[in-house]
């Protein structure tokens, strides 16, 4: 077992490192990376025994979020981390934040104000994206205001 979970670690390390490198190459010089301040949440680690699923999770993160760092700090380029509050609940066109806009059945986000419809994750990414472009304007906690809500 102590064997095999070393051999997980490698390749875990391995595919960090591609995954940074490939990131910093296809973006190239002069990035903001904006990463989500989450703790114990990236990959999906149910093929790995249960054992190793949690210790995975985290040391995994945080190895890919340093090995970025480092990539991306010799091409002049940034990472930022921002909170995730709401960025699942966001709607980017008209600003409603509301939960019961995911749906989680067909993995997309719907807005019961505007219509606007698209993939959850592109939802995720896009709120990021937003995220990030306020800490480029400034605003060094960027945050998804709760500001309307359907009752
Ligand atoms: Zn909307």
């Amino acid at each position: 077992m102590k064997q095999l979970a070393h051999r997980e670690n490698r390749w875990m390390t391995d595919v960090n490192h591609r995954l940074a490198k490939t990131l910093v190459v296809a973006s190239g010089s002069h990035t903001l990376f904006v990463l989500e301040n989450l703790p114990n949440v990236t990959f999906n680690t149910d093929d790995l025994p249960k054992s190793l699923r949690n210790s995975h999770r985290s040391w995994s993160s945080f190895q890919l979020e340093s090995f970025l760092t480092y990539k991306a700090q010799a091409i002049q380029s940034i990472v930022v981390k921002v909170n995730p509050a709401f960025t699942s609940q966001h709607c980017p066109k008209c600003g409603l934040v509301e939960k019961t806009n995911r749906h989680h059945d067909t993995h997309e986000y719907w807005c019961k104000q505007c219509q606007y419809r698209c993939n959850a994750d592109r939802l995720g990414a896009m709120n990021i994206k937003m995220l990030g472009q306020e800490w480029l304007n400034g605003i060094k906690r960027p945050k998804i205001k709760k500001l309307t809500t359907i009752g």
